[in-house]
C-alpha cells in the first residue's frame, strides 16, 4: 500500500523533471532564459509540489514563489529541504515528521547547463492519512481475528461436547447402570451419531449379556443348592446314626460332608451376590438400636471361644434390615478371626461422629496390602489365594458386605497395615 501511496508522487516528481527543459525551451521563443524558467517554474508549482535550481556552486538560480508561502515558511523544515544536496534521482527525506518525494537531476538548456533542478512534493498528509488508514486496519484485523479465534474456539466447544457427552457416559456407566445407559445426541456431525449410535448397541449387547450371567448364577446356584442340602442332610444322618462305619470311612463321609457345606454356602453367596447385583434382594428396614443388635452378634460370635472387645456406646437409631447387618456383621467377625492369629483380640467399636454411625471391627491379623484393599471387594478377589482356600473362604464374603450396606444407605471401608492388623468401618446415617 505504501508502495503504491509513493509511486503517484514519485512519477508526478519525475515528470516535471523530464518536461522542464522542454517546456522552457517552448517559452523561450516568446522571452529570455532566466524569465523562461521562471515561467515552468510557476506554471509547475502547486501548493504542495515545489521547484527550484541551484548552480553548480550552489546558489540559487530560481525558486518557486509558493516556496513564500506561510505552509512552507512556518516551520524551518525549508532550509533542511533546501540546503540539501542529493545524489539520487528521486528519493523520500523525512524532515521533523515531514515527509517529502525530492527529485533532483542536473538541466540545461540549449547545452547550456542550468544546474540541478530540484522538484519537492510534500506527502505529509497523505503519508499521515496513510499511517491513520493502516492502524485502523490493523486494529479492525485484530478486531476480527478476536472474533475468529472466539467463534472457532465456540464452534470446537459445540463439535468436541458430543465426544465429552460419550466421555462422560463410558466413564460413569456401571454394570447396574448398562441397562439404561443411553446416548442422545441429536445436533452432533453425522459421524460423531454413528459412533454413538455404535456405542448405544455395544451398550445393548452388554446389559444383555450382564443380564444373562447373572439370571445364569441365579438359577445354577437355586438349583444346585437344593440337591447338595438333601445330600448334606444324608451325608449328616448317616455320620450321626450309623454306628458300624470303620474309621477310614467315618472320615471319608466327614470330608465329604465338610465340603458339601462349603459348596452350598458358596451357591448361597453366589445367589445373594446375583440378587443384590439384579435389586431384587428384599430389604425389612426398620428403626433399630445399632448397640443391641451388635451385642446379640458378639455374643453369637463368642460361642466360639473368640475374644471379642466391645466397646459400644449409646447411639442414635439406623434404619436397616437387623439380619443383613447381622449377616455383614458375622461377615466381617469371622474375616477378623479366619485372618489372625488364634491368641490375637478383636475389638468392635459403636460409636456416633457427628450424624453418622460408626462400627468398626478390628484385628491385629496379617492385614491387607494398600495395593488389594479395593479389590477385595470384588468377587473372588483373595489376596493369598492359598490361605484363604484353607480357611474355607470364597471370596463373595466381602463383596455380598459392600453391596447389602449399600443398598441399605451406608458405606465400607478398610483401613488396612500388613502385619499390622485390619479395621472395616461401615457408616450409616443416624436417624435424628
Ligand atoms: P473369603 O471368603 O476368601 O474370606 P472375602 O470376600 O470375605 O472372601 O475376603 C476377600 C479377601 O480379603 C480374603 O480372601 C482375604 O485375603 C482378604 N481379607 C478379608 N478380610 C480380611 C482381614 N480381616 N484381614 C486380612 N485379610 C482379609
Amino acid at each position: 500500500m505504501q508502495q503504491i501511496l509513493l509511486d503517484g508522487p514519485k512519477r508526478n516528481a519525475w515528470d516535471v523533471t523530464e518536461r522542464f527543459t522542454d517546456d522552457v525551451i517552448i517559452y523561450q521563443e516568446m522571452m529570455t532564459t532566466p524569465e523562461a524558467v521562471q515561467k515552468v517554474i510557476e506554471h509547475r508549482s502547486t501548493g504542495d509540489l515545489v521547484l527550484w535550481i541551484r548552480d553548480p556552486s550552489s546558489d540559487m538560480v530560481a525558486q518557486s514563489e509558493a516556496l513564500e508561502m506561510e505552509s512552507w515558511q512556518s516551520t524551518n523544515i525549508l532550509d533542511t529541504l533546501l540546503s540539501r544536496q542529493t545524489n539520487a534521482r528521486v528519493e523520500i527525506v523525512v524532515i521533523q515528521n515531514h515527509h517529502f518525494v525530492v527529485c533532483a537531476t542536473p538541466v540545461s538548456v540549449n547545452n547550456e547547463a542550468l544546474g540541478t533542478l530540484y522538484v519537492a512534493q510534500d506527502i505529509t498528509q497523505a503519508q499521515r492519512s496513510f499511517t491513520q488508514v493502516n492502524r485502523s486496519l490493523t486494529l479492525v484485523n485484530g478486531g476480527v481475528l478476536i472474533a475468529i479465534a472466539i467463534a472457532l474456539s465456540l464452534y470446537i466447544r459445540r463439535a468436541l461436547s458430543p465426544i465429552r457427552q460419550i466421555n462422560h457416559l463410558a466413564t460413569e456407566v456401571s454394570a447396574d447402570t448398562l441397562g439404561d445407559a443411553h446416548l442422545k445426541l441429536d445436533r452432533a456431525p453425522t459421524e460423531v451419531q454413528e459412533l454413538a449410535q455404535s456405542l448405544d448397541m455395544m451398550l445393548l449387547r452388554l446389559a444383555e449379556a450382564w443380564e444373562y450371567q447373572r439370571r445364569f448364577v441365579n438359577d445354577v446356584s437355586h438349583e444346585l443348592r437344593t440337591p447338595l442340602s438333601l445330600i448334606n442332610g444324608y451325608l449328616q444322618s448317616t455320620l450321626r446314626r450309623c454306628q458300624t462305619l470303620t474309621d477310614m470311612q467315618r472320615e471319608g463321609l466327614e470330608i465329604a460332608h465338610a465340603e458339601t457345606e462349603r459348596t452350598i454356602r458358596l451357591l448361597q453367596d453366589l445367589l445373594d451376590l446375583a440378587r443384590a447385583d439384579s435389586g431384587s434382594l428384599r430389604f425389612n428396614l426398620e428403626r433399630i438400636d445399632p448397640k443391641i443388635l451388635v451385642q446379640e452378634v458378639i455374643e453369637m460370635a463368642e460361642y466360639g471361644k473368640a475374644a471379642i472387645a466391645a466397646d459400644l456406646k449409646p447411639t442414635a437409631k439406623i434404619r436397616i434390615d437387623r439380619h443383613r447387618l447381622k449377616q455383614v456383621l458375622i461377615n466381617l467377625i469371622d474375616n477378623a478371626l479366619k485372618y489372625s492369629e488364634t491368641n490375637k483380640p478383636i475389638r468392635v467399636i459403636l460409636s456416633q461422629p457427628e450424624t453418622e454411625i460408626s462400627l468398626q471391627v478390628i484385628d491385629y491379623g496379617r492385614g491387607i496390602p494398600l495395593g488389594d484393599q479395593t479389590a477385595i471387594f470384588e468377587p473372588f478377589y483373595r489376596v493369598d489365594e492359598d490361605r484363604s482356600r484353607k480357611t474355607g473362604g470364597t471370596g463373595l464374603g466381602l463383596p455380598i458386605v459392600k453391596r447389602l450396606v449399600e443398598s441399605m444407605g451406608g458405606t465400607v471401608k478398610v483401613k488396612s497395615n500388613p502385619g499390622e492388623g485390619s479395621t472395616f468401618i461401615l457408616s450409616f446415617p443416624a436417624c435424628l
